[in-house]
């Protein structure tokens, strides 16, 4: 009797787990929808016109809230906190730029190139020596036994010769085709990928092109494609050519830095000309550092460089790998024709190229792979033939655009050749005033058609259990189309406004039809989570602040700083702040909205005293910057001066910049502010096609939006993005995020 109720009580317990199993709720899998600068109030107003159809099914779903975003509201920036759950400050990238402070030197916040030994460095050649040695004395025995047996003379000598030669062997070859260092690309956001956790916990995630995530770093099961950061072939955010023969354009006069390239008009044709390819850093640059490297005395150092250059460039071997590009066309028919590296083409007026593959060759070894497309902004004579930037190839392995490496190519054996550049669509060219709204809409419509069509199919295949995926096309055509939406904007032009208006809708609309594609294609029970970074406002006028700075005795120059262009950013002869006398500068802005104080002790020719002087000097600017009136328009610029303690927190003192300016509606840091420059005007109407802007905003006026499927707490932030994505997936949040979990409103 005992043993029966014994076996009866297991099998109680047996089958009440087996209820709890089969009734516990399964995880769901969840689908992160990011749409870089998609605006709250216009999803809102097309909404209302009922062309939003899946939004609004959401808002029922799950509600439609304003997101709060970071300070800046600038994308690496927000998409950071969203990957981390860390608040700009601590997870360290809080702007477009920051600044090294022993040089002053700007560097990117998010990415910088960095370089890496190569094998054992110099010391390789002797290993390869060494090995040709071995190797050779090996054969040699092997040959001079041979030998022997049939009496040859002279065999006892065959092991030296062959290990000599060989070790010669091996030192030529290293000398000559291996690079002692190589280029690294290193991200400096700090903090844990949410996916990352998830990925610990058995999750397999799928992360497609959200911004922050070059180099793509490696996690369990993980497949990864990254997004913003990604640079094009010469290392760049972006550099366009334009290839004319319109003198009146000129090289380097543009703030955008679009490569504009002289074709010759009355010459023989097929004119020639060169494209600029990626800076040949292991076999030029490094070189040349490294011959100037042993000498302290900088002359002798600049001599010791100077030989090397001579010596390399007897060589044939050039700062830059360029491959010439031959151009003819017929100006009746209004057409041109290139041919490069075996590929042609004839294009006429408003016309696109096949993708044209690019072969760098970095030496006859090394090679670096690109792709990009023409398209012919102008017929001859008046030629403007356009080239996009050059996007890194998927097949090319040695840039770690994906993780696993090969997954960039996997995709592209699947879906055909896509976009790899981070910033994949050009916004310069046409605010350079060099290409028009057909172009630049076509480039749009070209780049996301392929990442839409991508995310279907990934989203079908179903093996994963979280996939995040950002589009920034929302962010692009809003920086560019502005001015059509703001009678007030400069540049408005009420012929042209319909049309432009008309496709900012259409952006939105195809923003609401990819959505409706991930419902439709995703699992019937996952999580649907649509964000944006930050919204939008209108940009009519810039701020100088280091011209106010300059005014007002805070900072003083020896020489004018000229013109700076995003290039300048790159060259050490045009260093930003060159001509800054330290000695009587107690402050200095950088970047878009940034103000950094000469901290003695901390800046390497700091003034300030930290303590009661630098409190002073923060309060002094908190008060008098948001004074600041413009005399066109007698409006305030300025709507806040933050002091760092009031907006981060667990930030590095030393690298976070000491005050953050924000801007009121309509206003923008100056894009020489940003660069570095201080120019004669403090306040510019900017005349730019960028006319939309949100990068120096302060962030209540250009929040981001946030939908769901499922229902949210109220008033979220988007520091609980990270801890909300995790409870979704089941996964307990690590311990160091600084949101809260939106999925259960009952939380405190
Ligand atoms: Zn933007």
């Amino acid at each position: 009797m005992k043993r029966n109720a014994l076996a009866a009580s297991i099998l109680l317990v047996l089958l009440a787990s087996a209820w709890l199993l089969a009734s516990s709720p399964r995880a769901p899998k969840v689908v992160v929808l990011g749409f870089d600068g998609a605006d709250p109030a216009l999803v809102r107003k097309y909404m209302a016109e009922g062309v939003m159809p899946n939004f609004a099914r959401l808002d029922k779903e799950g509600g439609f809230q304003d997101l709060r975003v970071t300070n800046p509201p600038q994308t690496p920036v927000s998409w950071g906190a969203f990957i981390t759950g860390w608040n700009p400050g601590r997870n360290q990238v809080f702007d477009f730029l920051a600044r090294d402070i022993e040089t002053y030197k700007p560097r990117f916040a998010l990415m910088q190139e960095g370089s890496r030994r190569f094998l054992l460095g110099r010391h390789t050649k002797w290993a390869f020596a060494a090995i040709g040695l071995l190797a050779g004395l090996a054969l040699g025995c092997w040959a001079a036994w041979l030998l022997r047996r049939r009496s040859v003379p002279g065999a006892r000598w065959v092991p030296a010769l062959a290990g000599v030669a060989l070790a010669a062997g091996g030192w030529a070859f290293s000398v000559n085709y291996l690079p002692r260092r190589v280029p690294e690309a290193i991200n400096h956001l700090k903090g844990t990928p949410f996916w990352e956790r998830a990925a610990s916990e058995g999750k397999r995630c799928l992360v497609f092109r959200v911004p922050d995530t070059f180099p793509a770093q490696p996690y369990p099961e993980g497949r990864l494609l990254s997004g913003l950061g990604v640079p094009d072939i010469r290392g760049r955010v972006g550099t366009p050519y334009v290839f004319t023969t319109d003198p009146s354009l000129t090289a380097g006069d543009n703030e955008f830095s679009v490569d504009i390239v002289p074709v010759p008009l009355d010459g023989p044709q097929p004119a020639r000309v060169h494209i600029q390819g990626p800076f040949n850093k292991p076999f030029y640059e490094y070189v040349v550092d490294d011959a100037g490297g042993c000498a302290t005395d900088p002359v002798v150092r600049a001599k010791l460089r100077q030989k090397e250059e001579e010596r390399l460039k007897a060589r044939g071997i050039a700062p830059t790998v360029d491959i010439p590009l031959d151009l003819t066309w017929d100006e009746a028919a209004g057409t041109c024709t290139y041919d490069v590296q075996g590929q042609s083409a004839t294009l006429k007026r408003g016309q696109w190229s096949p993708w044209v593959r690019f072969d760098f060759a970095l030496n006859p070894l090394v090679h670096v792979h690109g792709l990009a497309r023409f398209y012919l902004l102008q017929a001859p004579p008046d030629l403007r033939l356009y080239l996009s930037p050059i996007h890194v190839h998927p097949e090319d392995h040695g840039i770690p655009i994906s993780y696993p490496r090969d997954y960039a190519e996997q995709l592209m054996r699947r879906f055909g050749v896509y976009k790899t550049m981070g910033w994949a669509i050009d916004t310069w060219t046409i605010s350079s005033g060099l290409a028009d709204e057909g172009q630049f809409l076509s480039d749009v419509e070209n780049t996301e058609s392929d990442f839409e069509r991508m995310m279907v199919s990934l989203l079908e295949d179903a093996d994963w259990d979280l996939y995040v995926q950002v589009y920034e096309f929302t962010d692009r055509v809003a920086h560019i189309l502005w001015r059509y939406m703001d009678e007030g904007h400069p540049l408005y032009d009420p012929a042209k406004a319909p049309a432009y208006q008309e496709a900012m809708r259409k952006a939105y609309i195809k923003m609401d039809r990819i959505v409706g594609k991930a419902l439709a294609a995703m699992p019937e029970d996952a999580a649907l989570l649509v964000l944006s970074d930050h919204g939008f406002a209108s940009f009519r006028r810039a701020i100088n602040y280091n011209r106010w700075l300059l005014d007002h005795g805070y900072l003083s120059l020896q020489a004018d700083t000229g013109v700076m262009t995003l290039e300048d950013l790159f060259d050490d002869d045009r260093l930003l702040f060159k001509n800054v006398d330290w000695s009587k500068t107690s402050a200095y802005a950088l970047g878009l909205g940034n103000i950094y104080i000469n901290l003695r002790g901390r800046e390497r020719q700091g003034i300030v005293s930290p303590g009661e002087e630098y409190d002073a000097l923060c309060r002094r600017l908190q008060e008098e910057l948001p004074k600041i009136v413009d005399p066109a328009t007698g409006e305030r610029a300025v709507h806040a001066v933050y002091r760092r303690e009031e907006i981060y927190r667990d930030f590095d003192p030393d690298v976070v910049p000491d005050l953050r300016v924000t801007n009121t509606p309509n206003y923008r840091v100056s894009w020489q502010t940003s660069l570095g420059g201080a120019p004669e005007s403090l306040f510019e109407t900017n005349e730019k096609a960028w006319s939309g802007d949100h990068c120096s905003l302060d962030p209540s006026f250009v929040p981001g939006l946030l939908l769901s499927n499922r229902p949210l707490r109220p008033n979220p932030d988007m520091l609980d993005l990270a801890p909300t994505i995790l409870d979704l997936l089941g996964v307990p949040p690590n311990q160091d995020l600084e949101g809260q979990s939106l999925v259960r409103p009952d939380r405190p």
